[in-house]
């Protein structure tokens, strides 16, 4: 199979994200890809959307726009939280400077954490256009 060249120079190639080389269920694929791809619930999104017009965090009182770096990094909510300090070691002390540096880091764990995030996010979303 030829590869086709790759923008970073010669001897480069495309190459698919590292969580697609492992063997993780489907459900964690998607849910990375998901987020990966910005094709989530977060409220920086689904404002365009829904009837809620405002992209302020509604899971918690920082009054901080929900955004990828605000669920990751910020968001006081006590799942969210939960999450963080179930999966403590992706966020090492130093932190990390932005969304790309969390998500490019090599720790199988960061999809499983990124599903679970995930699906808390979606399973809120769906009470929402119930009510
Ligand atoms: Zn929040």
């Amino acid at each position: 199979m030829v590869r086709p060249p790759c923008q970073e120079g010669p001897g480069h190639t495309f190459a698919l994200p590292r969580y697609m080389l492992f063997d993780l269920p489907r459900d964690v694929v998607r849910s990375v890809s998901r987020f990966r791809l910005r094709v989530h619930t977060l409220l920086i999104q689904t404002v365009t959307w829904t009837h809620n017009t405002s992209p302020t965090c509604d899971l918690c009182n920082a009054n901080d726009v929900q955004d990828e770096q605000h669920a990751l990094f910020h968001c006081t909510h006590p799942r969210v939280v939960s999450l963080q300090r179930t999966y403590a070691t992706l966020f090492p002390p130093a932190g990390f400077n932005n969304v790309s540096a969390f998500l490019g880091q090599e720790n199988n764990k960061l999809y499983f954490f990124l599903h679970a995030l995930t699906v808390f996010l979606m399973s809120r979303l769906a009470v929402t256009l119930l009510d």
